[in-house]
């Protein structure tokens, strides 16, 4: 935290000065990103940040963004930094569960906290430290890289009244929640992005889902399956910047400054892109397709997703010291910031709604 703070005021001593640092000879850097180049708004924060980078530095730092159109390995970013091919990564903390399972946290978990709450736990509470005790076994630096903000349950082609209704469902959910769905019956498969349209067309797969308006919209799965329901899973997907620590120890004190505060910058940007991107999605969906009928899961079916959750939550760490620690930190944080969010965002809006009655 304090190494952010500083990398701040680093940057403004720096626009101060004139810059004989900068006269060295130019630094060029390779990322790799598990997105490919034109999938927006994922594949936006590192195009931002090599941007940035750039412009900040006066050229003397730039940053070559490869999307897996190029380097054909999505979910190699996290071995491919480490290994130095590449000195920067862009993805997904989640999908380095099978390497340690603590990696979850600084995603998103299902029944976790809304964006808000989890910027705040990592920026202002044990958040980037946990992170980085993490990520220190693969000798990278990891920093948050962007936002999705609740992600919706997903598209599905009949609606779900009962937890029999999961039972034998086929439906592509990655992560901690498919695991919570194949505790309650759901046969889950992973599917190539690619297939996924006609996979649900076709019948092949019952339910997905993907993030929400913003790029759902693009994979046209509204045409196909009526139902649409509202997010549990993951409530604030955050991206994730990897350095390769030898890298980043090698850089003037400027360019870690000018790339810390490019990354904090463009992962902002991400939310706020894919936030507007939603909003205008959702608005022509609702127009061209006036038959999508938005749906929560019945209580019953979420409690029975939210006890699954717990007991998975647990057994891992029960497993797990450090699992257990951020888990509990999350937890924590969690518990007095939703107290917060509950009297202001959430009363906010409710007391607008039944103005508008
Ligand atoms: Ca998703």
């Amino acid at each position: 935290m304090k190494f952010i703070r500083n990398c701040f005021l680093a940057v403004a001593a720096v626009a101060m000065l004139a810059t004989p640092a900068m006269a060295a000879k130019t630094v060029k850097w390779k990322l790799a990103m598990t997105w490919p180049s034109t999938l927006t708004p994922l594949a936006s924060p590192p195009l931002q940040v090599a941007k940035l980078v750039k412009e900040m530095s006066g050229g003397s730092f730039v940053i070559k963004v490869e999307g897996k159109e190029k380097h054909k390995a999505p979910l190699g970013i996290l071995d491919m930094v480490k290994g130095g091919q590449y000195q920067m990564g862009h993805s997904g903390s989640y999908y380095w569960k099978g390497k340690d399972i603590s990696t979850i946290f600084f995603t998103t978990i299902p029944f976790g906290m809304t964006t808000a709450e989890q910027y705040a736990w990592f920026y202002y509470d044990d958040g980037m430290k946990y992170m980085q005790q993490v990520y220190d076994r693969f000798k990278v630096l990891n920093f948050p890289g962007g936002n999705t903000g609740v992600q919706m349950g997903g598209w599905f082609k009949k609606e779900i009244n009962s937890l029999d209704d999961l039972k034998g469902l086929k439906m592509r959910i990655p992560g901690l929640a498919g695991e919570v769905f194949a505790k309650l019956g759901v046969n889950v498969t992973n599917i190539p992005a690619g297939e996924l349209y006609t996979s649900l067309d076709r019948g092949t797969i019952d339910a997905l889902e993907w993030v929400g308006p913003g790029m759902d919209i693009k994979m046209g799965f509204y045409k196909v399956a009526p139902y649409y329901y509202t997010g549990w899973h993951e409530p604030a997907s955050e991206m994730q910047f990897l350095i390769n620590k030898r890298a980043f120890a090698k850089l003037s004190a400027e360019h870690k400054a000018i790339l810390i505060t490019a990354m904090k910058a463009a992962s902002a940007d991400m939310y706020y892109e894919n936030f507007a991107a939603s909003a205008n999605a959702w608005e022509q969906m609702k127009t061209e397709f006036p038959d999508i009928k938005v749906k929560t899961f019945p209580l019953p079916v979420l409690k029975a997703m939210k006890k699954a959750t717990d007991d998975l939550l647990n057994s891992y760490a029960a497993k797990d010291p450090q699992f257990k620690e951020i888990l509990e930190s999350q937890k924590a944080f969690m518990k007095k910031a939703r107290q917060w969010t509950i009297i202001s965002d959430y009363n906010y809006i409710k007391t607008t709604m039944e103005l508008d009655q």
